[in-house]
């Protein structure tokens, strides 16, 4: 399992859950419209979840169906993130 970032933190960054996330895997970069969860790296604490202004984050298994597609697309930014 792991917690996933969905649509709403779309232009909003807003970087709370980076802040109290204990083992510092949630990442961005000027070129991202959004955060983004590292599954490999998350050990489902729920931190993050609470502190969120906007409500983006949901554990996988507790995702909105219409927002199913984020659990890849914070996958794949770890893919292709420079230095991972
Ligand atoms: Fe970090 Fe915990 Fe949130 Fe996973 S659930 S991203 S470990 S704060």
């Amino acid at each position: 399992m792991t917690y996933v970032i969905g649509q709403p933190c779309i232009g909003v960054k807003d970087a709370a859950c980076v802040e109290v996330c204990p083992v510092d895997c949630i990442h961005s970069d000027e070129n991202e419209s959004m955060y983004f969860i590292d599954p490999e790296e998350c050990i489902d604490c729920g931190a993050c979840l609470p502190v969120c202004p906007v409500e983006a984050i949901f554990p996988d298994n507790d995702i909105p169906e219409d927002q199913e597609n984020f659990i890849e697309i914070n996958a794949e930014y770890y893919k292709r993130r420079p230095g991972d």
